[in-house]
C-alpha cells in the first residue's frame, strides 16, 4: 500500500515536516540518508549540514548555557552516542538535529537511514528506491535532500581528500595532522570565518584566502574572524594548488593573487579547507523536477512549498539558496506538511 507522505532528507526541513505530518496522522516515512564513506566524503551523511557544525546561537529557544541535564532527558542513550560531548554553551547543531530527530520520532515518524537513489515522479502512486534496493510508493513527497560543500574543482583537492583536504572543520579539525600546525581555510563567507575561528582551537596558525579584498560574510562573523590573532587573511588570493605528496598528505598550498595573476606565494600547511558555498542535493531527482540555473529545485508558487510536479513538495536548502538557515529550513519544513496535508485532502486520499 502506498504510504501517505514520505519525507526525503533528515535536517530541519525533514524532521519539521515530519513532526507537522505525524501529528497530523498521515504516519510519515523518512529517509534519513546512508551511513556511507561516500556520504561523509561529501557532506551528505543523516541529520545534514547542522551535523556537521558547532554553537547554534541563533537558533530560536536555546538561550540557556548548559543543556546538559534536557538533553539527557529528550534523548535515549544510543542516540547520544551519536553526538559528540556537549560543551555547555548554548545548542550544538548535532545536539539541535538528535533533538529534532526525537521530537519526529515521538509523534510516530518511522524513520529509515538509507539514501533515496532513484524516483519515478511520472507516474502516481510516485516510486521511491533506495540505495539498499527498498522501494516505497508514496501519495505525496516532500523532498528535503539539503545542499552540501563545494571545492574549487582542483586535481590536487581530489588527491589530499582525507589526506589534509576537508569542507568541514567541525569533522576533521581535531585529528593529529592538523595540531599546531598552519591550516588554509578558503572563502569569505559566514562558512569560512566559523572554519577558520574554529580550527584557531587547534591550528598554529589560519591563513584564510580570499578572492577579493572584502568579505561576504555578516558583518559580526567578519569582525570576530579578523580580531582573531591566529588568523591572518590572504587577501584577492585563490588557490593554484593544494601541495602534498603521498607520504604527508598536504604539505601547502600555492597561492596565486587574483589583482597580478604572475604573482604566486607558497604557503606552509597541514590542511585545507574548503569553505565556499554550497550544491544542492538534486541529483537523484534526474530532471524530473524543475530546478533554478544553479540546480535547486524551483518553488512554483509564492509563499508555497509547490514544485512543478502536484503531489511533490520542496523544503529547505535543497529549494532555498537565499536564506539557508536552519530556522528558515524548519520553516518550510512546516509549510511543506501544511502544503502535502492540504494537497492530500483536497485529492480524497485520507
Ligand atoms: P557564501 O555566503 O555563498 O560564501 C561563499 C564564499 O566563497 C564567498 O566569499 C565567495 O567569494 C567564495 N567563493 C565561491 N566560489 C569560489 C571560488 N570558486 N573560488 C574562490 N572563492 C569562492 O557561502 P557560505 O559561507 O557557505 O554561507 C552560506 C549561507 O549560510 C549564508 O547565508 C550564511 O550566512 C549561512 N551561514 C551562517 C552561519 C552562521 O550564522 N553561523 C555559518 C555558516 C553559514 P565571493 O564573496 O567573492 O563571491
Amino acid at each position: 500500500m502506498a504510504e501517505h507522505v514520505v519525507i526525503v532528507g533528515s535536517g530541519p526541513a525533514g524532521w519539521a515536516s515530519a513532526i507537522y505530518t505525524a501529528r497530523a496522522s498521515l504516519k510519515p516515512l523518512l529517509f534519513e540518508g546512508a551511513i556511507t564513506e561516500e556520504n561523509r566524503q561529501m557532506g551528505t551523511l543523516p541529520l545534514g549540514q547542522l551535523a556537521l557544525t558547532t554553537e547554534v546561537e541563533n537558533y530560536p529557544g536555546f538561550p540557556v548555557a548548559n543543556l546538559e541535564g534536557y538533553l539527557e532527558a529528550a534523548l535515549p542513550q544510543d542516540r547520544r552516542e551519536y553526538m559528540p560531548p556537549h560543551r555547555g554553551h548554548g545548542v550544538s547543531g548535532p545536539e539541535l538535529m538528535e533533538l529534532m530527530r526525537q521530537q519526529a520520532v515521538n509523534f510516530g515518524t518511522r524513520v529509515i537511514t538509507d539514501d533515496i537513489v532513484d524516483i519515478d515522479l511520472g507516474r502516481h502512486p510516485f516510486v521511491l528506491k533506495s540505495l539498499e534496493g527498498q522501494t516505497v510508493e508514496a501519495l505525496a513527497v516532500i523532498i528535503a535532500t539539503g545542499a552540501r560543500a563545494n571545492y574549487l574543482g582542483l586535481p590536487s583537492e581530489d588527491r589530499f581528500k582525507n589526506m589534509g583536504v576537508s569542507a568541514c572543520a567541525v569533522c576533521d579539525g581535531a585529528l593529529p595532522r592538523f595540531r599546531n600546525k598552519p591550516l588554509v581555510v578558503i572563502g569569505g563567507g559566514d562558512s569560512a570565518m566559523e572554519e577558520a575561528g574554529y580550527l584557531t582551537k587547534f591550528a598554529s596558525t589560519v591563513y584564510l584566502v580570499h578572492r577579493r579584498d572584502s568579505f561576504r560574510a555578516s558583518k559580526i562573523m567578519a569582525d570576530r574572524a579578523l580580531a582573531n590573532p591566529k588568523i591572518h587573511v590572504k587577501w584577492n588570493s585563490t588557490v593554484d594548488e593544494v601541495l602534498g605528496d603521498d607520504k604527508q598528505g598536504v604539505t601547502g598550498v600555492r597561492l596565486r593573487s587574483t589583482v597580478d595573476k604572475n604573482k604566486t606565494e607558497e604557503l606552509e600547511a597541514s590542511g585545507y579547507f574548503c569553505a565556499i558555498g554550497h550544491t544542492p542535493n538534486t541529483d537523484f531527482l534526474k530532471g524530473q523536477l524543475e530546478l533554478t540555473d544553479k540546480k535547486y529545485i524551483q518553488w512554483t508558487t509564492p509563499h508555497r512549498t509547490y514544485t512543478n510536479v502536484e503531489g511533490v513538495f520542496a523544503a529547505g536548502d535543497v529549494a532555498d539558496d537565499y536564506y539557508r538557515q536552519a530556522i528558515t529550513a524548519a520553516g518550510s519544513g512546516c509549510q511543506a506538511a501544511l502544503d502535502a496535508e492540504r494537497w492530500l485532502a483536497l485529492k480524497g486520499f485520507h
